[in-house]
This record gives structure tokens, C-alpha cells and sequence, in this order.
């Protein structure tokens, strides 16, 4: 393998023609997760055997013309918060240190079923809980840019392993920005979908009604092609959306010539880095130059985003992680006098101090007599701040804005836990709304840094939001940069 990172398109195409081998690929990446993870901490669990056998069976169909998909062969990585039948699966949590599931999520038997060659399991936040992929229970993770900085959060591991050059592309999950986030500090796409879009069967709960199922990918066309393979109803999950799929990447083209975009003021205020601002406005400018009309539009709710998510996620969470009492999964501190000794010593151990902080939060919220108070205003808010987004959305067709308030951040930097939530300031919205977002590179700081555009579409309305994405990587030399590390 070059040490440029291919594209999963530019491979399928080169497994196509003959001129690579899924195999000789896969040993690829392998070989360099060998030789770099040691320093960039990606991978909590590589499956090496399985990612072989794999793509053996994928050379084996290519050679008889018969792929499975335009990512069969391709090397993919998985946050290890989503099931994997007979692979452990930690959450990045102790708690989880030895579970094995014994079922594939929805989104990773589809993943098989299309032929991808899963590499392993990459780093994560505790339960998805942080902004740094420093909350996990078991390593750091370094930004492949920086390795004295963080990569974001809470699916580092698989922003880094992209950014890396150790997967082709990966998967994680966004409920407050997670995927967003960390492909902005990367310099990699992160494509958060509509809610619902992709089956959260078999992924570890953190808040359901904000969890999303997410690509990261060098390009939007591989973003295209990793929705495209994933995404669709799941019986399975009571939330997953019946709306049929469409070919994503036949939709890329077209440009974003007449389409209107709104650049939301309050995506705009204090505490926005001058560096990042420069670059998102500028690529707002490529957008204008490439035909697109620009309007200011307001969000006025924004600033009660951070407020209302830490209400609503940690209630949920409160709730979801009840189910790790030291019986039904995972750790148990055997020993207590009683049931609820035993269960108390088990939580004690297994979580760590943020997953302990959000469920006294959100226990609180959701306690007799505070019900009302928060979580039910919380709830009310969310709904003013949808109806913000159907308003802006009945002018324009997108919103543009930055994926982050600044750029990586080193490792402790952010030690004070609202420092780290006021990271997801821009991209709590989208979440608390459901609506499809994606992060885009659109150049870097002084310092060497990069950093993310984001634009936020109407539900449903991934193609819309790809083509401009796509128009816009086109027109740009940010597209699938990636950082010298060997
Ligand atoms: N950083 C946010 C949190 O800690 C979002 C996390 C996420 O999207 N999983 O909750």
C-alpha cells in the first residue's frame, strides 16, 4: 500500500480492474495498525484473523465478477460501542471490559452483507460521554495531526483511524457531535444522517432519542457509499425510518448552483476561534462563488442548546444504564452483603467519574418534584428549538456553520467537564433535531491544524446536503489531506 490512504471508491475501483487485491489491502492496513497504533491508541481490539478470512471471501467474489457492493473489500473500523457477534465489545467502558455480544448490530451485519472487511474496534469516550476520547476507560487516543492533542470525541478512535491511514473508513455514533466533532479536529467527513436513518439495533445506549449511527470517510463519496450500504428500515428498531434509501452517490452531482444557504448568526458569537471563523466564512464564500445564494438567518434558541441536551442525554442515560447491575451484563463485584451492595460495588468499579456525573444529573432531572423543572422544560425547549430549524429551513435549503467552536485541543487541556461541553455547542442542535449534518475539512489553522465546515439539511435530506458537501470538496484542496505519521 502507498502511504497515501486510498479512498474507498479509488479501491473498489482498483479491486475491480484487478490492479489491488482486498487481501493484499487488507494486510495493508494491518500491517500499519501494527506499526503506528502503538502511537495514535485507535484500536482497542483488532480483528485480524476475521478481517483476513474476510477479505479472501471478498477477493474470491471480484475475481468472479461478482462484488457485493461498491464497498466490498473495503477496510473498515467500528467504535467499539456497537455489538459484534463473538468480538468483544467495551463501550470504553470497564464495565463492558469483557463482554462479548452474542449478535451483530443491524448496521454491522449490513456493513458484512456488503462485503466490508472489519478491521477491529476503535476507542471511545466512556458510553459515548465526552468530547476528547480521553473519558475512556482503557487508553488515550492521539490526534494523527498532533499526538499531543486530543481527537476529538467520543468516537476518536475512528476519526483517528481514518486521519491515521489504519482504516479506509469507520463508523461511529453522534448524539451530541460525536462524529461531527472529532472528523473537524481529524480533517476527515463525519456524516451524521437523519435520526433514524440507520438502525441503532445493537448499539450501545447512551441517550435513544439523540444516538445516531454515523460514517467518517476521507471524501463525501465515500460518505455517500457508507450511508448508502447501511442506512434503511430496521424492524429491529421501533425508531428506524421506513423512507426508502436512495443511491447517494448518484445524487452527488448537479453542484449547489441555485441553492439557497443560510448562515445562522449565532453559530457566530463569542468564544468562536478568529482561525476557524476565517475558514468557515471563506468556505461560505466557495459556496457563493459556485453559485449558491447566502442569507444571515437567526437561531435564536442556540444558546440554550448545551443547557437543554445536558438535561435531556443524561435523563436518558440515567435511565439506559441502569441495566448494568451486575447481573443481566459485564462486570460484577462479587462480595457485597446484598443485592443491592453487590450492585452498588459493581457500579462503583465499573463506571468511571463522567458516567457517574451524568447519571446523578440526570437521576436528579428526572427525580419527583424536578421532573417538571427540567426534563419537561428541557423537553419544551427542544421543541422551540425545532421549530427555530423549520422556520430557517422554510427560506433556505442548508445551513452553513463550523462544526467546532475552536481546533484540537491537547490532552488535559479541557479538564473542567463544561470546557469540554461547551465543544458541542455548534453541534447539539442538529442532534437535539434530528436533522442531517455533515462536517467537511475546509482548511487548517496556522498552526497545522484542521478545521471543519458544517452544513445542516432538512430531514430526509441527505442527498441535498452531499451534493453541496461534494461540490464544495471539489472546489477545494482540502479533500482527503492526510497527516504524515510513519
Ligand atoms: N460530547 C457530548 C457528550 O459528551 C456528545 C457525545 C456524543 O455525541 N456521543 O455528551
Amino acid at each position: 500500500m502507498a502511504d497515501t490512504p486510498r479512498t474507498i471508491h479509488e479501491l473498489s475501483a482498483a479491486f475491480t480492474k484487478g490492479a489491488a487485491s482486498p487481501v493484499a489491502v487488507a494486510e495493508a492496513y494491518l500491517a500499519r495498525i501494527g506499526a503506528l497504533d502503538e502511537r495514535v491508541g485507535a484500536f482497542l481490539t483488532v480483528t485480524r484473523d476475521a478481517a483476513l478470512a474476510a477479505a479472501r471471501a471478498s477477493e474470491a467474489r471480484y475475481r468472479a465478477g461478482a462484488p457485493l457492493s461498491p464497498i466490498d473489500g473495503a477496510p473498515i473500523a467500528l467504535k467499539d460501542v456497537f455489538c459484534t457477534a463473538g468480538v468483544r465489545t467495551t463501550c470504553g467502558s470497564k464495565i463492558l471490559e469483557h463482554f462479548v455480544p452474542p449478535y451483530d448490530a443491524t448496521m454491522v451485519d449490513r456493513l458484512r452483507r456488503a462485503g466490508a472487511v472489519i478491521l477491529g474496534k476503535t476507542n471511545m469516550d466512556e458510553f459515548a460521554m465526552g468530547s476528547s476520547t480521553e473519558h475512556s476507560g482503557f487508553q488515550l487516543t492521539r490526534n494523527p495531526w498532533d499526538l499531543t492533542r486530543v481527537p476529538g470525541g467520543s468516537s476518536g478512535g475512528s476519526a483517528a483511524a481514518v486521519a491515521g491511514g489504519l482504516a479506509a473508513g469507520s463508523f461511529g455514533t453522534d448524539t451530541g457531535g460525536s462524529v461531527r466533532q472529532p472528523a473537524a479536529f481529524c480533517g476527515i467527513v463525519g456524516f451524521k444522517p437523519t435520526y433514524g436513518r440507520i438502525s441503532r439495533y445493537g448499539l450501545i445506549a447512551f441517550a435513544s432519542s439523540l444516538d445516531h449511527v454515523a460514517p467518517f470517510a476521507l471524501d463525501i463519496v465515500d460518505a455517500a457509499l457508507l450511508l448508502g450500504v447501511t442506512a434503511g428500515h430496521d424492524p429491529l428498531d421501533a425508531t428506524s425510518v421506513a423512507a426508502p434509501v436512495p443511491d447517494y452517490v448518484a445524487r452527488l452531482a448537479g453542484g449547489v448552483s441555485g441553492l439557497r444557504i443560510g448562515v445562522p448568526d449565532e453559530y457566530f458569537g463569542t468564544g468562536l476561534d478568529p482561525e476557524v471563523e476565517r475558514s468557515v466564512r471563506a468556505a461560505i464564500d466557495v459556496l457563493r462563488d459556485l453559485g449558491a445564494t447566502v442569507e444571515r438567518v437567526s437561531l435564536p434558541s442556540t444558546e440554550y442548546g448545551v443547557a437543554t441536551y445536558y438535561i435531556v442525554a443524561p435523563a436518558e442515560a440515567s435511565s439506559n444504564l441502569a441495566r448494568y447491575d451486575g447481573v443481566k451484563y459485564g462486570l460484577r463485584v462479587p462480595g457485597g452483603r446484598d443485592l443491592i451492595d453487590m450492585v452498588s460495588r459493581t457500579r462503583a468499579a465499573g463506571f468511571g467519574a463522567e458516567v457517574k456525573r451524568r447519571i446523578m444529573l440526570g437521576t436528579y432531572a428526572l427525580s419527583t418534584g424536578y421532573y417538571d423543572a427540567y426534563y419537561g422544560q428541557a423537553q419544551k425547549v427542544r421543541t422551540l428549538v425545532r421549530r427555530e430549524f423549520e422556520a430557517a429551513f422554510a427560506r433556505v435549503d442548508l445551513l452553513a456553520a463550523p462544526t467546532t467552536p475552536g481546533v484540537a485541543f491537547k490532552h488535559g487541556e479541557k479538564a473542567d467537564p463544561l470546557a469540554m461541553y461547551m465543544n458541542d455547542v455548534y453541534t447539539i442542535p442538529a442532534s437535539m433535531t434530528g436533522l442531517p449534518a455533515v462536517s467537511v475539512p475546509c482548511g487548517f489553522s496556522a498552526s497545522g491544524l484542521p478545521i471543519g465546515l458544517q452544513l445542516i439539511g432538512r430531514a430526509l435530506d441527505e442527498p441535498t446536503l452531499l451534493r453541496a458537501a461534494h461540490a464544495y470538496e471539489q472546489a477545494t484542496p482540502w479533500r482527503g489531506r492526510v497527516p504524515e505519521l510513519a
